[in-house]
């Protein structure tokens, strides 16, 4: 049997993870978070004091590091040669090397092969977002979306969720921090950030976390009922 597939695409803070998870959830699928693999690498890259601008020894380190991740949508783990980084790679150190990393062509290929097998040893179905899910690791998912939110609603969420109590200054730095990353995953060479040609294409910046949840099973019953 083949396995089901929502590719779910979109910049930082478009919601993707939260998404993911609660709509692998409802349809009883596992999930599988891409971003968190490209932090993987990083904090390994970062934990060896390898100078990013070397992409020949980021490559190196990302060849010699093992990630072991959860595709359970109730449980999240994941480890970098036996070395639980789970909280780690939520730094602002990793978040802000993470770019650079995630541009190195060899940290692409390494991952996206991963990501592949863990879409294959996946039995029924599964959720796997990132960037580049609908457009280079499954251009051929019969379901992709890409979500989309303004800069100031997307800065909005992430901020409230790291923090309930921020503030508009608070706000402020984290859509520079944002509306940055966007950038640099955009303008790289090797599969950037875009949607792909077929994919749905959903604004939430209007929605609430529930309707984007529905409007997903929907479209996942419609297309594969
Ligand atoms: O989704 P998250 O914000 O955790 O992703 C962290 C970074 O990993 C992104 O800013 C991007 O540089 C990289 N990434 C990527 N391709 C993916 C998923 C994430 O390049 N499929």
């Amino acid at each position: 049997m083949t396995t089901k597939t929502l590719a779910l695409d979109g910049p930082a803070g478009s919601g993707k993870s939260s998404v993911s998870r609660a709509v692998a959830q409802r349809l009883g699928w596992v999930m599988l978070d891409t971003g968190a693999m490209y932090r993987a690498i990083t904090w390994a890259v970062l934990h060896a004091n390898i100078d990013l601008e070397d992409q020949e020894a980021v490559a190196q380190r990302a060849l010699s590091t093992a990630i072991e991740i959860t595709t359970d949508p109730e449980v999240f783990n994941i480890s970098a040669n036996g070395e639980d980084v789970t909280r780690a790679i939520r730094s602002p150190e990793v978040t802000a090397a993470v770019s650079a990393v995630s541009a190195v062509p060899e940290v692409r290929e390494l991952l996206v092969q991963l990501q592949r097998e863990a879409v294959i040893n996946s039995p029924f179905g599964i959720v796997i977002e990132g960037r580049d899910i609908g457009t280079v690791v499954l251009p051929d998912s019969k379901l992709k979306v890409f979500l989309t939110a303004t800069p100031e609603a997307r800065a909005k969420r992430r901020s409230l969720e790291v923090n309930p109590q921020a503030d508009n200054q608070m706000i402020a730095q984290t859509q520079e921090e944002l509306l940055s990353r966007d950038a640099k995953d955009s303008d790289r060479e090797h599969s950037p950030l875009k949607p792909a040609q077929d994919s749905h294409i959903l604004d939430t910046s209007e929605l609430s976390l529930e309707q984007v949840i529905d409007q997903l099973v929907i479209l996942a019953h419609k297309t594969y009922s």
